[in-house]
């Protein structure tokens, strides 16, 4: 059956990235429907609201959603909630999308665009599961001036125990595909958050017994990271946590433009996403690497569409364009947009 793939190309660099991505996935000549709508500043432009109800209806009627990018510096000064950047923030509420997966692997040949020493950044095969729909993003927040007439502001830490429960699961079940070792990253020596979150891994442990379970403060993995990323294969963490340590680990691989995700809901269906923005510095010059984009789609493909096969040919054909030395900017390079596009559908 014909699946339907609600394309969201959005803002800056978005459309351009997607559009490889897209070429990628015709080539591939697999069974799937594509139906575009705007979001981000090119829907306000439009519709004059960053995510219109016609967006999130195609987002949620569709078997998968293939994002770009949002974010737009001529619409800073709005509102808040009429900013591009909402536009992702309600998609993920809306689809319940509260697994993020960020899986980061050296690419051979891509060792010099990394912060790490070569044979360090070459060993690098690890997969950040990032909750998403909780944390100190959603608590209560606020500001006040306090008696001794200080301003003051305050964000609450909140998980519950379902919550918790519902990602470590994604952790478990992502470690026992890959090399069966999780590490939960939490702060449970200070924070009752993480003392509740260890302790809810802990209980569902009891169903992976062939998943061996390590706990690690969310400062000591962070040296970890950068001293010997090879060290882990899983990591599943919190919101605020698990969006410092993945940006951390897209550098130690090499570049921004490299990193996919995925974000799923209870039931797999997913929106993809590269890890970047809209990066409106580069955007509309063809500079940009859609490498992210592609193995996104890549993503897309196996874990919301049954495509394992194809997810595994792109994903290679990547890496021997990567091999092959064909390098936008971001990577050193001077190749543009479509050229890397062009090297990816040769190597499939
Ligand atoms: P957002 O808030 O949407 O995450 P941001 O402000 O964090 O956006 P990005 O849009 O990710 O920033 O851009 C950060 C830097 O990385 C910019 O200099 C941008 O040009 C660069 N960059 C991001 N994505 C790519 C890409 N695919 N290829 C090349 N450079 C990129
Ligand atoms: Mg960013």
């Amino acid at each position: 059956m014909t699946k339907l793939i609600a394309l969201l190309a959005g803002d800056g660099i978005g459309p351009e990235v997607t559009g490889e991505a897209r070429r990628v996935l015709d080539a591939l000549a697999l069974d799937l429907a594509f139906e575009e709508a705007e979001v981000g500043g090119a829907a306000y432009r439009a519709h004059g609201h960053p995510l219109p109800p016609e967006t999130v209806a195609l987002a949620q009627r569709a078997d998968a959603v293939l994002f770009g990018a949002v974010g737009d510096p001529a619409f800073d000064a709005l509102d808040r909630a009429l900013r591009p950047e909402q536009a992702i923030l309600g998609l993920r509420k809306a689809l319940s999308t509260f697994a993020n997966l960020r899986p980061a692997r050296g690419f051979p040949g891509l060792e010099e665009a990394s912060t790490l020493k070569p044979e360090i950044a070459r060993a690098i095969d690890l997969v950040i599961v990032r909750e998403l729909n909780g944390d100190v993003y959603f608590g209560d927040k606020g500001r006040r001036t306090t008696d001794a007439g200080l301003r003051e502001g305050h964000d609450l830490m909140r998980y519950d125990e379902a919550e918790v429960r519902r990602i470590a699961h994604v952790g478990f079940r992502t470690a026992r595909t890959r090399s069966g070792r999780l590490c939960s990253v939490d702060k449970a020596n200070v924070l009752e958050t993480s003392q509740l979150w260890r302790d809810v891994v802990i209980e569902v442990a009891a169903d992976y017994a062939d998943v061996e379970l390590t706990h690690m403060y969310v400062d000591n993995a962070a040296m970890q990271l950068v001293r010997n990323p090879a060290a882990f294969d899983t990591i599943v963490t919190g919101n605020l946590f698990g969006d410092i340590l993945s940006d951390q680990a897209s550098m130690c691989v090499g570049s921004i433009g490299m990193l996919p995700s995925a974000s799923l809901d209870a039931d797999g269906k997913g929106l993809y996403e590269p890890i970047h923005g809209s990066a409106p510095d580069i955007a509309g010059q063809g500079k940009a690497n859609p490498c992210a984009a592609i193995l996104s789609a890549a993503m897309m493909l196996r874990h919301s569409l049954g495509e394992a096969a194809a997810a595994d040919r792109i994903e290679a054909a990547v890496a021997t364009a990567i091999r092959g030395g064909m390098r936008t900017p971001d990577l050193g390079g001077t190749a543009t947009t479509r050229a890397m596009g062009d090297a990816v559908l040769a190597a499939l």
